[in-house]
């Protein structure tokens, strides 16, 4: 069996085996994590394709393989955090390029946007993208590139791939999507006309909380030679251990997603009838404002939910987030464990103020990561904290 071999399989099995192979010299079933450093060469270049581990590592090209084929995509380049990959997509730009993008960004995207590349003389445009429409006003002739992310974090904002993909081959720029809170399992952005799709890996894809990372996937090889050239310049790339333990994270992807979005549509549920929530944040109500772009490019809604606590300042919103016992109180998103997140001084406080308060993310504003446990015992965690309240 070649597992090179898997177009034709379903999501968990590609999960599995998509780009992995028995190891040739022992027959082991997990590839091994190649802890090197360099690899001996018989005459000077003359070696098995691997001269130095920043280039290559058997352990990384594992995942990339595996990564890449969850995305239906060519190439993937696996990198030692998502900001290491965002990084490496804005290289691709130079002085005087202008990028699109949205007003609802994850907090280090934007920190990155505005204090390490304006500086380099890149423009960047933070634009409402409810309506995909918008971006046609912000085009000139410097333009290069559209970068979206979808759905948004922290207000759960969808943004339309498709009509985004159009825009941008219309005009000829380069259409890059931050797919980390979706994940390849229910939302695939290459099929939808993107150039680049971006992963915190960190995230769903690992999904045990123990490893920092992140990949790009693209099916362009002009974009795969640049960006390959550019991981290993700059040097962002993950060691074999986190590379192992992502491999390892991604074969139950598809099933930690199924719970997810089981427990996310409960907790939303259950969140949404409540008397002391003013707004609930999640694409699964028909009422959410792009619930249909959802339906259509999402395969379910996921387990992120975000939510506004009635008529509460910062310090009764502390004394509700500190108050839980299975949630925990914590950044990132996307383990097995459930986490609760205060976005305007946890995630988002790079963002000033002011910004953050026109997209939502005001001081009432919590935003769940909804874990894989018992539904029953979340639901009692949630309902004790509410006690707590009164
Ligand atoms: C976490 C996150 C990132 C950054 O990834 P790291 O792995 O933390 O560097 C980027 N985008 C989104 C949407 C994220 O949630």
């Amino acid at each position: 069996m070649s597992n090179q071999d898997f177009h034709h399989w379903g999501f968990g099995t590609k999960a599995i085996h998509a780009g992995v192979e028995p190891d040739p010299s022992t027959g082991a079933i997990m590839t091994p994590i190649f802890q090197t450093s360099t690899y001996v060469q018989e005459s000077p270049g003359k070696h098995k394709g691997y001269a130095y581990a920043r280039g290559k590592n058997p352990t990384r090209d594992a995942l990339q393989r595996n990564i890449a084929a969850l995305e239906n995509g060519k190439h993937c380049l696996c990198f030692s955090s998502g900001m290491g990959a965002i990084d490496a997509v804005i290289k691709l730009l130079k002085p005087g390029d202008e990028v699109i993008t949205g007003n609802d960004l994850y907090g280090g995207s934007y920190r990155m946007f505005t204090k390490i590349f304006e500086p380099f003389g890149i423009r960047f445009h933070f634009i409402d993208l409810s309506d995909a429409q918008n971006i046609k006003k912000y085009i000139n002739s410097n333009t290069r590139l559209i970068w979206i992310e979808t759905p948004t974090n922290p207000t759960m904002q969808i943004v339309d791939i498709e009509a985004c993909s159009k825009i941008a081959k219309e005009n000829n720029l380069i259409l890059a999507v931050d797919n980390t809170f979706a994940s390849p399992y229910l939302q695939n952005p290459l099929a939808l006309g993107a150039d680049i799709v971006m992963h915190s890996v960190t995230k769903y894809l690992g999904g045990h909380s123990d490893v920092v990372m992140g990949a790009l996937v693209v099916n362009r090889d002009d974009l795969y030679e640049k960006l390959a050239f550019i991981q290993n310049s700059c040097g962002a790339t993950p060691g074999p251990m986190d590379s192992f333990l992502v491999l390892r994270g991604i074969k139950t992807l598809h099933l930690r997603m199924e719970r997810h979005c089981e427990n996310g549509k409960k907790v939303a549920e259950f969140l949404a009838q409540h008397p002391k929530v003013e707004k609930v944040y999640w694409p699964g109500f028909p009422t959410h404002p792009n619930h249909s772009i959802a339906k259509k490019q999402m395969k379910n809604f996921g387990g992120m939910v975000s939510f506004a606590l009635k008529s509460a300042d910062l310090e009764t919103t502390f004394k509700f987030a500190s108050s839980f016992k299975v949630f925990s109180l914590a950044e990132s998103l996307g383990g097995v464990e459930s986490l609760i997140n205060h976005p305007a001084t946890m995630t988002h406080a790079s963002i000033p103020k002011a910004e953050r308060e026109k997209v939502g993310v005001t001081d009432n504003l919590l935003r769940l990561s909804v874990g894989i446990e018992d539904i029953d015992d979340l639901l009692a965690d949630l309902k004790q904290a509410f006690d707590t309240l009164s």
